[in-house]
């Protein structure tokens, strides 16, 4: 038998998902168990707001399928942490041994306070609220959205493009007010509105009366499906029930251990330093739980790779016909952008002369070649950013033209 640390890994997500399967690829001697609340083999989340909803079920596979010698266990939930044991307690009382235990339990949807989830009332983070979603997104049915983060926003208009007719409402003066800057936000109202979708700013939903939603000012809006799209809450009880700290979040450091011995934790469900920020924040998107996972996957396995997970944060999010891609920060103290907001875009952020952020609309390449510079000691100033007529020379680390 092998004296290799045995690994537990909670949760099943694109993080335990990775992690479990890169152990595995990288030939860690010890055993290796996943554990998933979900009844479903691992899947993708982002299709389920996109392709999902237009009828490709196959969009949300991940690839390769979990090894063989990965013990999966799908349907459980894991209770309690008994960290002097070590180990872990399933809900039917079960406990399972670790010598290195993972916490990649994600996040799950806020719900709106004081309405009840019901039929018509639904979230969106799991296959099965994608399923339950697109069984009534039928052509002429009326879909309101609450939030105008990704999740409402991608849903919007994957709904219009089945023949829905959709409604966002959101409380802020702006969308996506947390993950991406003001100048974006304005282009994708008009790209939304555009599009035919309506769109309702500075909207207070004060209830939910039989599928319509009631604004603040005595507006309703009417709707056979309510999705309620208002960001997430950390599935961080278990590491607090075993006094693990965390605060709506794992606070984790740069080799993803939380502050208890043999415990680390990875993805959504993390608080880690930000490399551009500096502060301690939840990074919730698909690279960084894939990062984060591929980079401790070396760690516990030992090989020379092994390095602390500093990525600068970086998503991407398709609604429609039109892919936002957003690195580093929001804001800066110098702004400068380049491109036709009705076509491809950039906008950059500088703070001490130093490019901090990058957002892009339909221009994923140029947004790779800048998203590679944040952070490190290349550098574009606000004015090459503006007026250079192309930007291949940052593909040779050549000086501008
Ligand atoms: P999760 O995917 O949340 O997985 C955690 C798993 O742990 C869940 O299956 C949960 O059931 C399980 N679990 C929790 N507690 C327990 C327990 N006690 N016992 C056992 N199991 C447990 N990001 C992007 O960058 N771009 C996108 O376009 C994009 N689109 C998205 C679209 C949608 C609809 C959603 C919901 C998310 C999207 N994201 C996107 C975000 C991305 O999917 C997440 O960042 C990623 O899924 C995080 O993976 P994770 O494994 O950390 O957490
Ligand atoms: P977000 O927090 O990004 O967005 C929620 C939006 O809802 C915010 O603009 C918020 O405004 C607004 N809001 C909050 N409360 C209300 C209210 N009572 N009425 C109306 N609006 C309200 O979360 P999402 O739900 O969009 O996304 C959830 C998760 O899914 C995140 O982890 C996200 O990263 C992930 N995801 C990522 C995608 C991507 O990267 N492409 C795609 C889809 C999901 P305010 O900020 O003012 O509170």
């Amino acid at each position: 038998m092998s004296t290799a640390p045995a690994v537990v890994v909670v949760g099943s997500g694109l993080a335990g998902y990775t992690l479990a399967t890169q152990l595995a690829a990288l030939g860690y001697p010890g055993s290796v168990t996943l554990v998933g609340e979900e009844a479903h083999a691992p899947y993708d989340r982002p299709p389920l707001s996109k392709e999902y909803q237009l009828g490709d079920e196959s969009a949300v596979a991940l690839q390769p399928a979990l090894a063989p010698r990965v013990r999966f266990m799908a349907g459980q939930t894991v209770v309690a942490i008994h960290s002097d044991a070590r180990e872990v307690e399933l809900a039917d009382g079960r406990r399972l041994p670790w010598d290195r235990l993972v916490l990649a339990t994600g996040t799950r949807a806020r719900q709106l306070p004081g309405i009840e989830p019901g039929a018509q009332v639904l979230t969106l983070r799991t296959l099965d609220d994608a399923r339950a979603i697109r069984e009534k997104l039928r052509s002429g049915a009326r879909l309101a959205v609450i939030g105008g983060g990704p999740i409402g926003l991608e849903l919007a208009a994957s709904a219009h493009q089945l023949g829905v007719k959709t409604t966002v409402i959101e409380a802020a003066e702006r969308l996506m007010a947390r993950s991406a800057p003001v100048a974006i936000a304005e282009i994708l109202l008009q790209h939304h509105r555009a599009h035919g979708v309506q769109v309702e700013l500075n909207a207070k939903v004060i209830g939910i009366k039989g599928g319509n939603v009631e604004l603040a000012g005595g507006r309703r809006i009417e709707a056979d499906l309510v999705v309620v799209g208002i960001g997430v809450v950390a599935n961080d009880q278990l590491a607090r029930a075993a006094g693990i700290a965390a605060d709506d979040g794992i606070f984790v450091d740069a080799l993803c251990r939380t502050t208890h011995p043999g415990v680390y934790a990875i993805g959504d469900v993390t608080r880690q330093r930000n490399p551009i920020s500096g502060r301690f924040e939840r990074i919730e998107t698909w690279f960084n739980a894939q990062g984060q996972a591929l980079a401790l996957a070396q760690q516990l396995a030992g090989t020379p790779q092994a390095k602390p997970y500093d990525d600068v944060p970086w998503y991407w999010s398709d609604q429609g016909k039109l892919r936002l891609q957003c690195a580093g920060l929001n804001q800066g103290e110098v702004q400068a952008s380049r491109g036709d907001p009705a076509g491809s875009y950039l906008l950059g952020q500088w703070s001490a002369g130093r490019l901090v952020g990058v957002a892009a609309i339909n221009s994923p390449h140029d947004f790779n070649l800048l998203r590679r510079l944040i952070g490190t000691e290349e550098n574009i100033t606000p004015e090459q950013f503006t007026s250079a007529p192309d930007l291949r020379w940052l593909q040779q680390h050549h000086a501008p033209p």
